[in-house]
C-alpha cells in the first residue's frame, strides 16, 4: 500500500490560467494515467471546510484522529530532531536568535550553519533542570532546535516567546487567555521564561559565539521557544494495523510523526524539501521502500511552497515534478500486487497563500481497484469519480479494502 502525496497540491481556479487550477493547468501525463485507470474522488483530510496543517492532515490520513491526539506541534518537532519525547512532556520548537537586551536583531542568528551542536551541548550541561523540571534540548539544521520540559505539573496552554519579527522585544511566556488561573500553565510559563534567560547567559559568552563575532557574524546568543505542544501516547503504526510501515519524507514535522508512530523514516538522497528537490531520487526511494515494507507514505513538499508564495508558475512546475516522480513509480512498481492513493495532505491555493479547507482530488490505482469514467487528475474531473467525497479517516480502510487485507465487520 502506498500513499503518495504532493504537499498542498490541491487548489482553486486561477483567472490567469483560464480559470484552471494549478493541477489542471500542469502537464501531468502520469497523474492522469493514475486517474484514468483508477477510481477517483475528493478527499477532505480532516472534515469538510477544515483547513488542515501538514501534521494534523498526515495524522488524519493515517487514521489517528487529530481532535483526539493532537495537542500542538512541539512534540513532533522534538521527536523529529531526535529527542525521545514521552507522554506528558511539554515540547517546543525553538530558534537560535540574536538579541541585544530583549530586542531581536535576527530571529535566525544570521542563519547559523555550524556550531549549534556545541551550543546545544552547553545548554544541556548548564541547564539540566529548572524548578525540578528536566530540560532536554537538541539542535536541528541551521537555526532550528527543540526544547522538551519533563516533570510534574506542566501544561501546554502557554504563549509564544518568538514574536516572528525583528527589531522588537521577544515576548514573555504567559498562560493563554482562559488559563490565567491554571497553576500548571503559570508554572510552565515561568520555567520557559527562566529557560530563555538562562539560555542567553549560557550562550552569550560561548566560544562558538566569540568566534562568530570575531568573524563578523551574528552570535546565536539566545533561544526562542514557540509552537508548544503536549506529548500524548500514540499507538505505534505496526501495532494498530499489523503493517510494517515506512515514510519517505522531506518535512521535519512529518518525520517527527513517523518517528512517533515508530515507522521507518527514509530521506532520499537529493530530497531538499525545496523547489529544487530531486523527485526521481524520491521516487526511487519509494520503489525501494515498497519492496521492503507493507505500507509506504511519501510526500513531496514542493507544491505547497508555490501555494504559500502565491506563485502559480512555481506551483505548476512543482506539480510537474510530482508527475515525473509518479512516472518513475509506475514504471518500477508492480501494481498487480500494489495499490496507491495519489492525493495531497491539504490544498494550498495560490489565491489564498495558505492552506484551505477545500477537498483534494484523489485517485486509487492498482490491485483491486474498479476504474471509473474519470480520465484526468484534477479538482473538477475527480469530483465526478466513483468514490465521491470521503475523508482522511477513510483512507486506510479504502486501501485495505483494495489490497484485500480489510477485516469483515460483522458476520
Ligand atoms: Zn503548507
Amino acid at each position: 500500500m502506498l500513499i503518495f502525496l504532493g504537499d498542498g497540491m490541491g487548489g482553486r481556479p486561477i483567472p490567469e490560467l483560464d480559470a484552471k487550477t494549478t493541477i489542471e493547468a500542469a502537464d501531468t501525463p502520469s497523474l492522469d494515467r493514475v486517474a484514468s485507470e483508477g477510481a477517483c474522488g475528493m478527499m477532505y483530510p480532516i472534515s469538510p471546510g477544515v483547513a488542515a496543517g501538514s501534521d494534523t492532515a498526515h495524522m488524519a490520513i493515517l487514521g489517528y484522529d487529530p481532535y483526539e491526539y493532537y495537542r500542538g506541534r512541539g512534540p513532533f518537532e522534538a521527536k523529529g530532531v531526535g529527542i525521545d519525547v514521552n507522554a506528558g512532556d511539554v515540547a517546543f520548537r525553538c530558534n537560535f536568535a540574536t538579541v541585544e537586551g530583549k530586542m531581536i536583531v535576527d530571529r535566525r542568528a544570521g542563519r547559523i550553519k555550524s556550531g549549534t551542536d556545541e551550543l546545544a551541548a552547553a545548554i544541556n550541561e548548564q541547564i539540566p533542570q529548572l524548578d525540578g523540571v528536566q530540560i532536554l534540548f537538541a539542535d536541528s539544521i541551521e537555526h532550528r532546535a527543540a526544547l522538551v520540559l519533563r516533570g510534574e505539573g506542566l501544561d501546554e496552554h502557554v504563549s509564544e516567546v518568538d514574536p516572528h519579527h525583528e527589531g522588537v522585544d521577544y515576548w514573555d511566556c504567559k498562560p493563554l487567555p482562559g488559563h490565567e488561573h491554571n497553576e500548571a500553565a503559570q508554572r510552565t510559563a515561568d520555567i520557559v521564561n527562566r529557560f530563555v534567560e538562562r539560555s542567553h547567559e549560557v550562550l552569550k559568552g560561548h566560544p562558538v559565539n566569540k568566534q562568530r563575532e570575531a568573524d563578523g557574524l551574528l552570535p546565536a546568543n539566545i533561544t526562542l521557544p514557540r509552537g508548544v505542544g503536549a506529548a500524548v501516547e500514540l499507538e505505534p503504526f505496526s501495532q494498530r494495523y499489523g503493517l510494517d510501515g515506512a515514510m519517505v519524507i522531506e518535512v521535519d514535522i512529518v518525520r517527527g510523526l513517523a518517528m512517533y508512530l515508530d515507522m521507518s523514516v527514509i530521506t532520499a538522497e537529493g530530497a531538499t524539501g525545496g523547489a529544487d528537490t530531486d523527485e526521481i531520487a524520491i521516487a526511487r526511494s519509494v520503489v525501494a521502500a515498497c519492496e521492503q515494507h507493507d505500507f509506504v507514505l511519501a510526500n513531496i513538499k514542493a507544491p505547497d511552497l508555490g501555494g504559500h508564495d502565491g506563485d502559480f508558475e512555481q506551483k505548476i512546475a512543482a506539480i510537474e515534478k510530482v508527475d515525473r516522480a509518479m512516472a518513475c513509480i509506475l514504471d518500477n512498481l508492480d501494481f498487480d500486487h500494489a495499490v496507491v492513493i495519489l492525493t495531497a495532505d491539504h490544498c494550498t491555493p495560490v489565491s489564498v497563500g495558505d492552506h484551505s479547507g477545500d477537498p483534494i482530488p484523489a485517485a486509487f490505482f492498482g490491485s483491486g481497484v474498479t476504474p471509473d469514467e474519470v480520465r484526468s487528475y484534477g479538482e473538477r474531473s475527480c469530483s465526478q469519480g466513483y468514490l465521491g467525497h470521503f475523508t482522511g479517516a477513510d483512507v486506510m480502510n479504502l486501501l485495505a479494502n483494495f489490497a484485500g487485507t480489510g477485516e469483515k465487520f460483522g458476520a
